[in-house]
């Protein structure tokens, strides 16, 4: 054996033996509490992605999208038929466009109404909150009332939050948290949103 096979070898087994003490450690079974935050580009693409999974498996899955100026989106269109699916927008009120803060407050309490009816609901395996952060930076939805909806949710159900500049409490809470850094975006070279890629 060369050198650098036997360097190999030994390096995989090194890897091997921590990878299995790892797996051995991880021994808990309960439903997480992901964010998916960063200014860079796949946190909602990400949660879809896992959206998809759970569908996969013949789970349900809901997702409330909290900002309506957000609404086309492949993947909704794509899995839309699924039965094990709900999705929930925020009706009227927020976009990017018109920032009224009174209609926005009451789109955004009736859009959480529907969050919290899944946050209870133990038949539900996946929920996730698309674009709350916004919410709570707003001050449309106060931390206090999700921090209790999301501690009191059922042990086996997965929540997702995604959005920039997540609250401290929720990262605190979190299981996983992932920051999507943006290294180079497209938009600022000029280049348009893009269907069936960007949403
Ligand atoms: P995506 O929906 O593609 O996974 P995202 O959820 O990480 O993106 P958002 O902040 O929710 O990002 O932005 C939504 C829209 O803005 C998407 O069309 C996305 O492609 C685009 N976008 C995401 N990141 C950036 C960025 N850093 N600069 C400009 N546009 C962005
Ligand atoms: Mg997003």
């Amino acid at each position: 054996m060369t050198d650098r096979q036997s360097r190999h070898r030994n390096a995989m087994r090194n890897l091997k033996s921590h990878v299995d003490e790892k797996v051995a450690a991880a021994t808990e079974q309960r439903g997480l509490l992901l964010v998916f935050t960063g200014n860079g580009k796949g946190k909602t693409t990400a949660a879809w992605g896992t959206v998809t999974r759970t569908l996969g498996y013949g789970y349900r899955a809901g997702v409330v999208q909290f900002i309506k100026g957000m609404w086309e989106c492949g993947e909704r269109e794509r899995l839309a038929d699924d039965a094990n699916l709900s999705v929930h927008i925020m009706a009227t009120g927020f976009t990017w466009e018109t920032q009224n803060r009174e209609s926005d407050t009451q789109a955004c309490q009736a859009v959480w109404a529907d969050a919290e009816r899944l946050l209870s609901d133990p038949e539900v395996y996946l929920v996730v909150l698309d674009e709350i952060t916004y919410m709570l930076k707003f001050g449309y939805l106060d931390i206090a009332t999700v921090r209790e909806a999301l501690a009191n949710r059922p042990a086996e159900q997965t929540v997702i939050v995604t959005g920039r500049n997540a609250h401290r409490e929720l990262l605190d809470m979190a299981d996983t948290v992932t920051e999507m850094q943006e290294v180079r975006h497209a938009f600022n070279a000029g280049l348009q949103a893009r269907r069936g890629i960007d949403y």
